[in-house]
């Protein structure tokens, strides 16, 4: 089970629920997904060692958790991908439409008080 995807840290690895593998440095390396732009096969879950930045530890560790997928895998993958990228272009649209309308549910809704004061100021008038 992987965490959810979305689109803005498409260009990175993601940290999956997997449980990692047992490296040198005798902590558990986390297993990721591989999201980063120009993956062979995006989204391919490998286990890598939170510490292989640091100079003193030198812990290289790097596993595949899976084989490579086939070519309709790919195919079908980026397919989602540029479906979902698409999607998300409309679902900012969309946002922009939605604040507009609020904007404008705002405006009548203050409008409508204004003219509900001026009819009970009417109302009264006519009742004396
Ligand atoms: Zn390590």
């Amino acid at each position: 089970m992987s965490s959810s995807i979305s689109t803005t840290d498409s260009n990175s690895y993601r940290r999956c629920l997997e449980r990692g593998v047992k490296c040198k440095c005798r902590i558990l390396a986390p297993c990721w997904e591989a999201w980063k732009n120009g993956t062979h096969d995006p989204g391919r879950r490998f286990y890598g060692c939170s510490r292989y930045k640091d100079p003193h530890l030198r812990c290289n560790l790097f596993q595949w958790a899976e084989p490579q997928y086939t070519e309709i895998g790919r195919e079908v993958i980026e397919d989602l991908r540029m479906k979902l990228s698409v999607k998300c272009d409309e679902l900012l649209y969309l946002s922009d439409d939605l604040s507009l309308a609020e904007k404008e549910v705002s405006s009548f809704k203050e409008k409508l008080s204004v003219a509900e004061m001026k009819n009970k100021e009417t109302v009264e008038l006519l009742n004396c």
